[in-house]
């Protein structure tokens, strides 16, 4: 790619979409051009990149004539009809949806942990699930240290990972229950203010759901560990955003703690925060907006061999979505 390109984001107006225009102006990506791009809703509306207003236009399937780089972040349908048609303008895309992540010819990349696969791309390379991408950037250092061979994981995700209606969703919710009003709930199938709802996508025949697949789905993909066995309960809580995943895992080769700590204060991309009797631990509150994932209450797993305990929190609309989609992009520079 040129050093300077013409930069489409489908799903401009969406919780990632908004993500996007700051992490690339934050970051100084070199963007000649920028198309905005949502439904003919959002037709009309404005937003600011780099200090001027851009519009947003209807995605039609000429939106990308002359875009070098569409970064996909509107669902998975929009990405499987419109995304073959940036590809065939000559763009490279970067799909945040879970539409290609699981073909063979489609890389699936964190750039921490499998940035060469990125190379190997037919045109889609695809952003991991969320809190796959958060769980891995803790998971892949000591995965290459000992040996990963089994995960047991429960996830706490955020609102936002469901998306912008969902933010206003919970803000209601709250606002209702101060004021002692009914609580009305139109994303979620039951009230998530003072709840957990713990399921998260569609129900599959094993009793998981897909959501929940795609920790062992992914993380085999990335890691190139076909043999990885990952059991995850996913889970949705009141918190606005990042997510939280409390993970027991096993390794090939034995580990201490020190050992542990040692390659996770290493890992690119992650923070250590391991003072649990000083309160020192990860929290959402606090790692939202920041582009590190954080890792603490390090332990030794007691119900597993060579096992570890631990807790990773990370912010999904970043290292979850539009961080390590930009992050894909600057390979390519
Ligand atoms: P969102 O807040 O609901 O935003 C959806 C975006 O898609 C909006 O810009 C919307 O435009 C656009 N859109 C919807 N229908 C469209 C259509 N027919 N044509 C063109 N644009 C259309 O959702 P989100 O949370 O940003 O998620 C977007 C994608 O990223 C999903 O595939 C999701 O799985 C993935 N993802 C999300 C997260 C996260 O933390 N939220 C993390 C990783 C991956 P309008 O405003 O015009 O409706």
């Amino acid at each position: 790619m040129s050093r300077s390109l013409h930069v489409a984001i489908v799903g401009a107006t969406g919780a990632v979409g908004e993500e996007l225009l700051g992490v690339l102006e934050r970051r100084n990506f070199p963007v000649k051009e920028l198309t905005l791009l949502a439904s003919a809703r959002s037709v009309g509306k404005t937003r600011r990149f780099r200090g001027q207003a851009v519009a947003v236009l209807e995605l039609i399937p000429e939106s990308f004539c002359g875009v070098d780089l569409a970064l996909f972040s509107a669902g998975a349908n929009i990405s499987r009809e419109f995304a073959p048609r940036a590809v065939s303008y000559g763009a490279l895309v970067v799909d945040n949806s879970s539409a290609f992540r699981m073909r063979d010819a489609v890389p699936l990349v964190v750039p921490e942990i499998n940035a060469a696969d990125a190379y190997r791309h037919h045109g889609i390379v695809a952003n991991p699930n969320c809190t796959t991408a958060i769980a891995l950037m803790a998971l892949a250092p000591l995965h290459a240290a000992f040996g990963l061979r089994r995960v047991v994981a429960a996830s706490y995700q955020a609102v936002s990972g469901t998306g912008a209606q969902a933010m206003v969703e919970l803000a209601r919710q709250e606002r209702q229950m101060v004021e002692g009003q009914a609580i009305t709930s139109a994303v979620y199938p039951c009230q998530i203010v003072r709840n957990v709802l713990p399921r998260i996508g569609n129900v599959l025949p094993s009793g998981y759901t897909d959501e929940e697949d795609k920790l062992e789905r992914e993380g085999r993909k990335i890691l190139h560990l076909p043999d990885l066995r990952v059991s995850t309960t996913c889970v949705r809580v009141p918190v606005m955003r990042a997510h939280s995943v409390a993970i027991n895992a096993e390794f090939a080769k034995p580990v201490s703690v020190e050992e542990a700590l040692t390659v996770l204060s290493r890992a690119p991309g992650l923070e250590l925060l391991n003072d649990t009797e000083h309160h020192a631990y990860p929290m959402p509150l606090f790692q939202a907006g920041k582009d590190a994932c954080a890792v603490g209450r390090v332990r030794q797993d007691a119900a597993l061999d060579n096992g570890l305990a631990f807790w990773v929190v990370g912010d999904q609309l970043l290292k979850g979505a539009a961080l390590n989609a930009v992050q894909i992009a600057e390979l390519f520079l």
